[in-house]
């Protein structure tokens, strides 16, 4: 079996995977690097079909490049497919305004959507001789590990995450002969999860307590969620904006996909969408804000975080990790954001809390000792040493981008 990675290898960003089984060639993944312009992947060659793990932009935003010029069927989940569609019009209408081209525009985007074929949790796709079967990977809802079976088994795991959080159930292990795992978390372990939901409603109840907002920065898909069912036990007054309501109205129409559908619907019954300008001035004097984007590099918070800068009893509460040369790093690091080309500090304090949906190393290593399997294949990840170090009597291969091998 003949393997290339056209990027997402060395990186987190920009993933593709093409696997060459000699009768049969697939594409796993396809995404671009979020940034000012977007890191891209290598071209990808003509491929019989894509398997799109989750909809996340570094796994899926190359898809119009390659549906354009191939048009081969996209597997993905229901969730996925919709998410996806979603981010991709998202990703066009933010090129637009900040004025540098993708290579696709709105009709590339529709042809994606049409191309891409809904299937689910434990159903096998067939590629000639070559069987994929799809098992949840616990990282948002919908998000898929793909088991390939073409004599030996392989599994490719997208992004992956163990542990239950409120939203999804976490992965299991697959018994497999080639693993391909993400590993962003190499190298570094997550707090327990009940620990960081103590610490981030108590920090909000002082806040809140002080006369102060809560502003909540989080990713529209899956985090947004995640930190409404944190808050499903309240009974503060709860303003949702930007991309995130509707993300959670995608979620709610796929309720399979969810740990638990009725919490979500139930929690939104509470909670204020803001829908214009005169909604996010009310918001401004509620009591807990949830806005995107997660990264302060753009979307409704920077509004509130223009108000809120200079408010001492309120308080930042951000819930992911914070890439190098975002505001949300810049904030962390320095206390100041770049608002539309201008430097301005922000006093208001800062608090950081890890709901991360990945694996950390030592969940990792547990699932690649329960997959069991000859050789792995560490993808997705910077720190990958740090946990090729650590396992131990099987073959680990380090790919980089570009790198071709047999396997
Ligand atoms: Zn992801």
């Amino acid at each position: 079996m003949h393997i290339k990675f056209l990027g997402g290898a060395d990186e987190v960003g920009s993933l593709g995977m093409v696997m060459d089984t000699g009768r049969e060639r697939m594409l796993f993944d396809y995404g671009i690097t979020p940034d000012t312009p977007p890191g891209l992947p290598l071209p990808s060659p003509h491929v019989d079909c894509v398997f799109l793990s989750h909809a996340h932009i570094d796994h899926s935003g190359m898809l119009p490049w390659i549906s354009n010029r191939y048009e081969c069927e996209i597997f993905a989940t229901p969730p996925t497919i919709d998410v996806t569609t979603l981010l991709l019009e998202d990703s066009l209408r933010i090129s637009e305004m900040e004025g540098y081209s993708l290579e696709y525009g709105l009709r590339d985007i529709r042809k994606t959507t049409s191309l891409m074929e809904p299937v689910t949790f434990g159903e096998t796709v067939a590629v000639n001789d070559t069987e994929v079967t799809l098992h949840d990977a616990g990282h948002i809802p919908g998000a898929t590990m793909f088991e390939i079976v073409t004599g030996k088994v392989s599994l490719f795991t997208g992004d992956l995450n163990m542990v239950r959080t409120n939203l999804v159930n976490g992965a299991k292990p697959v018994k497999c002969d080639y693993l391909f795992i993400e590993s962003t978390y190499a190298g570094r372990n997550h707090p327990p999860r009940e620990k960081t939901e103590y610490s981030f409603l108590s920090k909000i109840e002082d806040i809140v307590d002080a006369g102060g907002t809560a502003l909540v920065p989080a990713f529209a898909v899956a985090r947004t969620q995640e930190i409404l069912l944190t808050l499903a036990n309240t009974d503060y007054e709860i303003w949702l904006d930007g991309m995130g309501s509707k993300v959670n109205k995608i979620y709610l129409e796929h309720p399979g996909y969810l740990r638990n559908a009725k919490k979500l619907r139930n929690v939104m019954k509470n909670v204020n969408v803001v829908r214009h300008e005169g909604d996010r001035k009310r918001a401004m004097k509620g009591e807990v804000i949830l806005t995107t984007s997660g990264m302060l590099d753009g979307g409704p918070v920077l509004e509130y975080l223009e108000v809120f800068r200079k408010k001492e009893n309120c308080g930042i509460l951000l819930t992911g990790y914070q890439v190098e040369g975002t505001n949300g790093r810049a904030l962390l690091e320095k206390g100041s954001i770049n608002i539309a080309g201008a430097e301005v500090e922000v006093k208001t304090p800062v608090y950081f809390f890890d709901f991360s949906a990945h694996a950390g190393h030592d969940d990792l290593l547990k699932f690649i000792e329960m997959c069991d399997p000859e050789k792995v294949v560490l993808m997705h990840g910077e720190t990958r040493e740090e946990l090729a170090k650590a396992i131990n009597g099987r073959e680990v291969v380090l790919p980089t981008r570009g790198m071709e091998f047999e396997i």
